[in-house]
Parts: C-alpha cells; sequence; structure tokens
C-alpha cells in the first residue's frame, strides 16, 4: 500500500481521487473540506418548530452533524460521491401518478448495498493509489449532513425542494461520503439554478415546503409513509394520493429532471418495482411481506406501516371508499 504523501499537492491527489470515484461507477464527485458547515443554527431553529416529527435520532449527535471533523480524528476532507437513479417506470407528475406509486430511490436493490460496495471499492483504490489513509463510509447511516456536504464540493446546489439538483443530471440521485484523513483540495460550491421558479414549493400535495430550502418534514408524504409509526393524520390523507412509498412531485416537476441525465445508471434488478397493487398490500401477511419487501431500501417500514399506506391509498383511489 502506498504510503500517505499528505506533502503532495492537495490539487492533483483530488484530482486522482475524483477519477477513481467515476472509474469504479459514481456518476459525480467532489471534495469538501472536513471543517465545520455553520447551519447550527438552522438545525436548531428546525429541530425547535417541530419538523423533525417523529424522527428522534435527528435531534442526536448535532455537534457532529455540524462538523464532519468529529466523526474521524484527524479528518481533513469528505470526499462527496453521487449516483443517479434510473429514470423509467412511473414518475410522479400531474395526472400520471399510478396507484400504489413507490418513490424511485427505493426501487430496484438496496441502494445502500449498493452504494457501500461502490464506496469501500474505491476507498481500497485510493489507498493503493493516492496513499494509506485513515478513513470513514457513510451511505445514510451517520450523522452527516450529506446534502450540505455535496453542494459545498460542488456537485450540486441545494434546490428549494431542499434536494441535491444538478443542471444537466437532476435531483434524482443517491449519495454517500467518505471521510479521510488525505489533504484533498476542496471543490468550489456550485451557484444556485433554481432562480426564480418555485414549481416544487406549489406542486407540493402537503404544503410542505414551508419556505424556499426549508422542509417540514412532519407534513411530506415520504415521512407520512416511511419513517412515521402512527396513523396519518387524517387532514393529510387525501394529499397522500395513491402513493404506497414515498413521493417524487417535487423532484419530478422540477425543469431540471425534465429529461434523463446522459450517464444513468443501469437499470437495477427488479427487486422491488415502481407501483404495486395496494389492494394487494392491504392484504398481506407476514410472509408475503417478507417475499416482496426484505432485502430492499423499503424495509424501513414493517408490514404494519404498509398496510396502513395501502389502507389510505386505496381510499384515495376510489373516493366512495374514503371514511366520512
Ligand atoms: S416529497 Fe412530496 S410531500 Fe415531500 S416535499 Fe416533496 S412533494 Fe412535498
Ligand atoms: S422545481 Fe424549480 S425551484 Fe424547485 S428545485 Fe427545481 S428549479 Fe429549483
Amino acid at each position: 500500500m502506498a504510503e500517505p504523501d499528505n506533502a503532495a499537492d492537495p490539487a492533483a491527489l483530488a484530482a486522482t481521487v475524483k477519477r477513481l470515484a467515476i472509474d469504479v461507477g459514481f456518476d459525480r464527485a467532489g471534495i469538501a473540506a472536513a471543517a465545520p458547515l455553520g447551519r447550527e443554527a438552522f438545525l436548531r431553529d428546525w429541530l425547535a418548530a417541530g419538523h423533525a416529527g417523529q424522527m428522534a435520532y435527528l435531534h442526536r449527535y448535532s455537534d457532529k452533524r455540524n462538523d464532519p471533523s468529529k466523526l474521524l480524528r484527524n479528518a481533513r476532507s469528505v470526499i462527496c460521491l453521487a449516483r443517479d437513479c434510473p429514470r423509467d417506470g412511473a414518475c410522479d407528475r400531474p395526472g400520471e401518478l399510478p396507484d400504489g406509486y413507490i418513490a424511485r430511490y427505493a426501487r430496484g436493490t438496496d441502494y445502500h448495498l449498493v452504494l457501500k460496495q461502490l464506496a469501500f471499492l474505491l476507498l481500497r483504490r485510493i489507498r493503493k493509489d493516492v496513499g494509506a489513509c485513515e478513513a470513514m463510509v457513510a451511505v445514510d447511516t451517520k450523522p452527516l449532513l450529506e446534502k450540505e456536504l455535496a453542494a459545498r464540493a460542488g456537485i450540486g446546489w441545494i434546490g428549494k425542494n431542499t434536494l441535491l439538483n444538478h443542471p444537466a443530471a437532476g435531483s434524482h440521485c443517491l449519495l454517500a461520503e467518505i471521510v479521510t484523513t488525505l489533504d484533498l483540495a476542496p471543490d468550489a460550491p456550485m451557484p444556485d439554478h433554481c432562480g426564480r421558479c418555485r414549481r416544487c414549493i406549489d406542486a407540493c400535495p402537503t404544503r410542505a415546503i414551508v419556505a424556499p430550502g426549508t422542509l417540514d418534514a412532519a407534513r411530506c408524504v415520504s415521512y407520512l409513509t416511511i419513517e412515521l409509526r402512527d396513523a396519518i393524520p387524517e387532514d393529510l390523507r387525501p394529499a397522500v394520493g395513491p402513493r404506497l412509498y414515498g413521493c417524487d412531485r417535487c423532484q419530478d416537476v422540477c425543469p431540471f429532471n425534465a429529461r434523463p441525465p446522459a450517464s444513468a445508471a443501469e437499470p437495477p434488478p427488479a427487486d422491488l418495482p415502481d407501483r404495486l397493487d395496494p389492494r394487494a398490500v392491504l392484504g398481506w401477511a407476514e410472509d408475503d411481506y417478507t417475499r416482496a419487501i426484505a432485502g430492499t431500501a423499503a424495509e424501513r417500514a414493517t408490514l404494519a406501516m404498509w398496510r396502513r399506506n395501502a389502507a389510505v391509498a386505496v381510499a384515495n383511489a376510489n373516493p366512495t371508499q374514503r371514511e366520512p
């Protein structure tokens, strides 16, 4: 293994790391400094406003969330990585949303497995070709502000819908990070491309984007169908529509998602399709749930939650069945 050479040109090392990232299968890579992000006040006010709903874990480790250098001793850099989701299958545009809709990111193979495999492969290549280093791989599993870091690393900007967006590739992507002791030259952040557009805000069925760049997650359909453990509040049920798992409306109306990125990832194997019949899900037994969901990213919702979502989707698909 090559010895670390932190005296080497950080710009040259960063260029090599980014080239290796594309070689192993990521679509974009950028470098952010492992340094405080300055988002303490925003995060504190956001949590105090109750926008995290029941996601208690977001109240923990706020020091680490705001400063990735606290996650790894002597951390110098964060390698931010994006992989595009395939754009085939059902979409969440007005008039095109099918019954039993499943959000794009959850379809196919569990993205945690796919991205972790790529990130560890990349880390092996970095240690071989760039130098030995301490490192920590994160795919949704560590207290990191991953979109904020990715924006700092110049691989997109955070749109008014609060998601990482890219002028050529749009926002349907998944993120991974490698926090490392390597001294890599940071990239410049990307400028905002939203301009005066506000399609995502106007199209949100539950009015969850309460200000440009601020999400009341407790109202978001993704939260209501994936994170909320209790019944979906009655007043929000109609807005959930016929969706079973997640929501893509604020992305599918975005002009930057109008055409698929040139480097779209391979379509995944059909582990989880783009929709399921809500009436069938309503009747699922434990075995049916295991067969359909085990090993996919949609395992985050329990069988009871899937049935709850199905009851709402069925009611919304056929208004005559709605509760009074
Ligand atoms: S995912 Fe759906 S509910 Fe959540 S902010 Fe976007 S459009 Fe609104
Ligand atoms: S819909 Fe418009 S405002 Fe929203 S993220 Fe896309 S470009 Fe920005």
